[in-house]
């Protein structure tokens, strides 16, 4: 028998929908990438914007239009939103139950009757959902966080993904002992991540530090993102004397004007904001920092966006994540007034991408010269490419390297927006 999954949304949803890959597999299903000739298709659903509901719809019609012989499942957090259109498939799994879909699949199979599994958020506990390899990924990714507790003004997550969760740390050090037999670096992912294990009293930090000291051979750990209120002291610490966690943090910020911030319910002002980046940077003076910014949120004047640019220049990101604010039924800020026209949002996020290009072209260059680890990825013709631990994406030209290895390469040059690198110039000695 054969299945298809169509994912959408955050690296959350694709890791979930990869596990049920794998059960599927391990039980004897083949997966394909057609519609038309599975047996079963599966839509991990997203709903961070009604744009994303809307995609989510329409793949559940093309699936059924493809193959209507095919079982359809809707999972995840659109499908947690009940609000009946996509009452077309026959299994709807909303944010809990997913890893049981094998079995529901099977019984939709046995019985033909339409299964609706979607539970009230309130109490419901952390799912596992292991993962041994993301196929097509150059990294391996660990899910060990769900749900989120702050409600910022624009945001769905929380209504349709419930209270903030932990994986037990038992358990994550294990998964992550079996993907780091397939990847040399795993990223630890999750809804809020910086507020993992507070059910078992163990800090992001603490189980990083039990992840790297019982998986000796992982190369690299990584974490997805990060908000800035959760950068402790303990983590700056870690990434400062432990070379194996990456010299990277995503850091949301959303928006770089106060009066925005206070609107988005966001807990910091870009004082705290850039006094924390400023800390980190230190303590740990070759870090690359990132963020996600919304623009056109609404009542954004001219003005207020021209804070915001300010401030993201001045915060010499290493590259940006724009959003130009979508309203989402169902939060505070879609009932808000002074809603931005499309066109000035679209102006501003492409304003603010030209920035993003221009902020990373200034980063990249100011790394050449120097040495950086790089874990490859897999060799294309005659090149490998590779990642450094802040995260530059690096081609070493002709020298092929098997997939998952570490090599210190010298920054060569940056071209056409692609970083060059050397490696037979380097010197063991010689400081990262
Ligand atoms: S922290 Fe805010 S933006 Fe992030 S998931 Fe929670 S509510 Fe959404």
């Amino acid at each position: 028998m054969k299945f298809a999954i169509c994912n959408l949304g955050c690296k959350v949803n694709a890791c979930e929908a990869e596990s049920i890959s794998e059960a599927l597999t391990a039980k004897g299903w083949t997966r394909s990438t057609k519609e038309e000739d599975s047996d079963a298709v599966l839509i991990f659903t997203c709903a961070v914007t009604n744009t994303a509901s809307a995609k989510s719809r329409q793949m559940l019609h093309k699936a059924r239009h493809a193959n209507p012989k095919a079982v359809t499942a809707v999972v995840g957090c659109y499908a947690q939103m009940q609000d009946g259109l996509l009452d077309d498939a026959d299994i709807i799994v909303g944010s809990s139950h997913k890893n049981e879909l094998p079995e529901l699949l099977e019984q939709f199979r046995q019985t033909g009757k339409k299964i609706r599994l979607i539970e009230d958020l309130k109490q419901i506990p952390f799912e596992p959902m292991p993962l041994d390899h993301f196929e097509d990924h150059s990294r391996g990714v660990l899910k060990i966080q769900d749900g989120c507790n702050q409600f910022c003004t624009y945001c769905i997550i929380p209504y349709v993904r419930g209270r903030e969760r932990s994986l037990d740390p038992k358990t994550a050090v294990a998964d992550a002992a079996r993907v780091a037999q397939n990847d040399s670096e795993i990223v630890l992912t999750g809804i809020h991540t910086g507020r993992y294990g507070k059910e078992y009293n163990v800090s992001l930090a603490q189980l990083m530090k039990r992840i790297l000291q019982e998986v000796p051979s992982l190369k690299r750990l990584r974490i997805s993102s990060i908000e800035m209120t959760e950068v402790s002291d303990e983590l700056i610490q870690l990434i400062k004397e432990e070379p194996r966690v990456a010299h990277h943090l995503h850091i949301p910020l959303q928006s770089g004007c106060d009066e925005i911030l206070r609107k988005m319910g966001r807990p910091y002002d870009t004082a705290a904001y850039y006094a924390k980046i400023e800390q980190i940077r230190h303590e740990i003076p070759h870090i690359a920092i990132s963020c996600d910014v919304i623009v056109g949120f609404p009542g954004e004047s001219e003005e207020m966006f021209e804070k915001t640019y300010a401030f993201l220049e001045k915060c010499q990101f290493a590259f940006l994540h724009v959003f130009p604010y979508s309203l989402r039924e169902g939060t505070k800020a879609a009932a808000m007034a002074d809603q931005i026209d499309p066109k000035i949002k679209k102006e501003r996020a492409e304003k603010c991408r030209r920035l993003s290009m221009k902020l990373e072209d200034a980063y990249q260059q100011a790394q050449v010269g120097s040495i950086g680890e790089v874990i490859t990825e897999r060799p294309h013709g005659n090149d490998t490419p590779g990642h450094t631990s802040d995260y530059i994406h690096v081609v070493i030209p002709d020298q092929k390297y098997p997939r998952g290895s570490l090599v210190r390469v010298r920054m060569k040059e940056y071209r056409s927006r692609q970083m060059i690198g050397k490696t037979e110039s380097v010197k063991n000695d010689e400081a990262i």
